[in-house]
């Protein structure tokens, strides 16, 4: 479905991809595991057409959209789920859903998608009539996920869906991205959590200093000896 070929990328003069190549299946749910600015929320840029690739190719469904706008590659059926939830504080957490199906495709489905997404998320139902701002971090980055499938896209990225959750909370978005995996949904997911996510994908990229240096089956990533020492601490 998506395919990135040596891609380059960067803001500005300063490169921060240096070729890299990665494949995400129909029905797969993939990850990309690495530390603090290696580079994978600008993949996720690069493939959302929001950081421009200065070489190589991106390909989804076998059209190369490494120059379409970000708008073209929304209608084309990627949706991202951005780093920190970024909804609309000031929006109820129905508003904030139905802004996530502006595609016309997604419009004419919302009162149907709305409620398979509630169904899937009943805490999110319980809020629905509630300010996004007077939700805990947690409830807020459900709402970003159901947000995001409100969209239905095609292949569903999410940026460091556990950042500043506690623990326990953590469980339950990996839970919640079990779920989506297990409805048949294509998903990318980069992470620092490299334990939780390698538990949810089907496999993994390591990228490191903007390169891919490793690639695998999630379940021999989390017992490979690199990913043991360098991520997990053993
Ligand atoms: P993190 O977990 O910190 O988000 P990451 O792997 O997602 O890590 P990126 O956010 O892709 O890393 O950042 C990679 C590098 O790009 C970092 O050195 C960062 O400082 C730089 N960078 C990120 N955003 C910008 C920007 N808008 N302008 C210039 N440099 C940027």
């Amino acid at each position: 479905m998506l395919e990135l070929r040596d891609v380059h990328a960067g803001y500005g003069p300063t490169t921060i991809l240096h070729g890299v190549s990665l494949t995400v299946q129909a029905g797969e749910v993939v990850t990309i595991v690495g530390g603090n600015g290696a580079g994978k929320t600008t993949t996720l840029r690069a493939i959302a057409g929001v950081v421009s690739t200065t070489a190589g190719q991106i390909l989804f469904e076998g059209e190369d959209i490494s120059t379409l706008s970000p708008h073209d590659i929304v209608d084309l059926g990627i949706t991202m789920i951005p780093e920190g939830r970024q909804l609309f504080p000031d929006m109820t957490v129905r508003e904030n859903l139905l802004m996530g199906a502006y595609r016309p495709a997604a419009r004419a489905a919302r009162a149907d998608t709305l409620e398979e997404v509630l169904t899937l998320f009943p805490r999110v139902r319980e809020r629905i009539d509630q300010r996004a701002s007077h939700l805990s971090g947690g409830e807020q980055q459900m709402v970003a996920i159901a947000r995001g499938m409100m969209a239905r896209p095609k292949l569903l990225m999410f940026d460091e869906p556990s950042l500043g959750l506690a623990p326990k909370i953590v469980s339950q978005v990996f839970q919640v991205i079990e779920q989506i995996e297990a409805s048949g949904a294509t998903v990318l997911i980069v992470e620092q959590n490299v334990f939780h996510t390698l538990k949810a994908a089907n496999r993994g990229y390591v990228l490191e200093n903007g390169e891919i240096v490793l690639s695998d089956d999630a379940e021999a990533l989390l017992t490979n000896d690199h990913i043991r020492q360098a991520y997990l601490g053993i």
